[in-house]
């Protein structure tokens, strides 16, 4: 079996599939694995590593693409990347399966056998392979640092004989993943944090961590399945947004979190609230990649606001951390693998609820109903081609 691991087609995409440690451990079970030169080298891992971990390491992409039997990637194959790929040849890797349902399709119609790891479901003993989670942690611990170097203000409060310094206030929105690890960083480097979350069973995370929770009542169910939010109404919405304002207009710092998968993340701050917000004040929205939480941001860009406010707004935020970033993922990977290779040969057990989970096309189908869906839906709708052309 070859696996293969590419240098990353998407611009500024620092991380790596798989790590030398990782390859190593797989090519001591018999697996051929087959790197494209240069590939681990932003995330600091070079070609030599590799060689030594017993890799074939190869400049020739194409031939790559033509001959791996598994594909093992961070993020989204191109179109053309499809097109090379041998029917019954599988991919691994953020596939965006709800975001992207027709390439999907694409992926289907050649034979390729897609495993997107937003689906490993979030189960204990599926952890080991929760890539979201890892990279959501990296991003939270990136947007603290970010704030606090966009921050024109100390974190800690410090008492000098020039006088004492108050700790910055910090709003953290969206107590998942990304949103504990900012609360965390946020709480080291000394800030007074408070956070909010529609899921109530989240106020124990946050008090556990030194931090006060948004209280607010909520009428609604707001927990979905496998521990995510479901979409609330819109009447709810602007309740979170009236507290949410109350909340911002004092505070240093917001960082964002706030997503339901599959949808555009909700607007928790309207441009009204951060034209009220102090000047110097920093917002970082973590749900850029869904449309962003915060109205006035520009998805992949840094903004500063007419009264000053710092809005930023990036894409893709673990990949800054690409060397830790890459190691976990590829550990998730590599614990998906386990389950999927057997005696160094794929073996695509449905019995095993998170192969069954994460596959999304096998044998030119599309086995997931919510993705059979959102391709029925997109092709029913008169949209125009451009809307439909959702393959980069
Ligand atoms: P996510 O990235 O989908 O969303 C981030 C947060 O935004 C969630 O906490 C969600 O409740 C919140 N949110 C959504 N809409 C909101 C709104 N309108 N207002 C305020 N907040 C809103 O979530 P995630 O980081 O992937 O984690 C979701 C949950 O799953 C967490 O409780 C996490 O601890 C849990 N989890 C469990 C496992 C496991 O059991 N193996 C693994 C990972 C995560």
């Amino acid at each position: 079996m070859k696996v293969a691991v590419f240098k990353e087609g998407i611009p500024d995409e620092r991380r790596v599939a798989l790590v030398p440690d990782v390859v190593a451990r797989w090519v001591k079970k018999g697996v051929t694995i087959a790197i494209e030169a240069g590939a681990g080298d932003r995330a600091g891992f070079n070609d030599d590593a590799y060689r030594a971990a017993g890799a074939e390491v190869t400049p020739d992409r194409s031939h790559l693409w033509q001959t791996a039997d598994l594909v093992v990637a961070v993020t989204p194959p191109t179109h053309d990347e499809i097109g090379s790929m041998r029917s019954g040849a599988m991919i691994m890797g953020f596939l965006e399966p709800l975001d992207c349902p027709l390439r999907m399709q694409t992926l289907a119609d050649r034979g390729v056998t897609a495993l997107a790891m937003e689906f490993v479901p979030r189960s204990t003993r599926a952890q080991v392979a929760d890539a979201l989670s890892s990279q959501a942690s990296a991003a939270g611990y990136k947007a603290v640092l970010l704030a606090a170097a966009t921050l024109p203000k100390y974190f800690p409060m410090l008492t000098t004989a020039a006088g004492t310094i108050p700790p910055a206030k910090v709003l953290i929105l969206g107590v998942g993943v990304a949103g504990l690890q900012a609360i965390a960083t946020a709480r080291r480097l000394g800030a007074v944090v408070e956070a909010f979350d529609i899921r109530p069973e989240t106020r124990d995370d946050v008090q556990s961590l030194g931090a006060r929770f948004v209280e607010m009542a909520i009428e609604e169910e707001t927990s979905g399945q496998n521990g995510y939010a479901k979409a609330v109404s819109d009447n709810l919405q602007a309740r979170i947004q009236a507290t949410v304002a109350e909340r911002a207009i004092g505070a240093d710092v917001v960082i964002t979190t706030a997503k339901i998968p599959g949808r555009r993340a909700p607007i928790m701050i309207t441009a009204e609230t951060v034209d009220q917000m102090k000047p110097g004040s920093v917002i970082v929205d973590l749900a850029a990649e869904q449309g962003g939480n915060c109205e006035r941001s520009h998805p992949g860009h840094d903004i500063v606001t007419d009264n000053g406010v710092h809005i930023l707004a990036p894409m893709h935020l673990a990949n800054t951390v690409a060397t830790h970033a890459s190691l976990q993922y590829a550990k998730n990977c590599s614990a998906l693998m386990d389950w999927l290779i057997q005696n160094g040969e794929a073996n695509l057990n449905f019995d095993d609820d998170i192969l069954s989970a994460v596959c999304v096309t096998h044998e030119g189908n599309v086995r997931n109903d919510r993705v059979r869906g959102l391709i029925a839906t997109l092709n029913e709708s008169q949209s125009s081609p451009e809307s439909m052309v959702l393959v980069s």
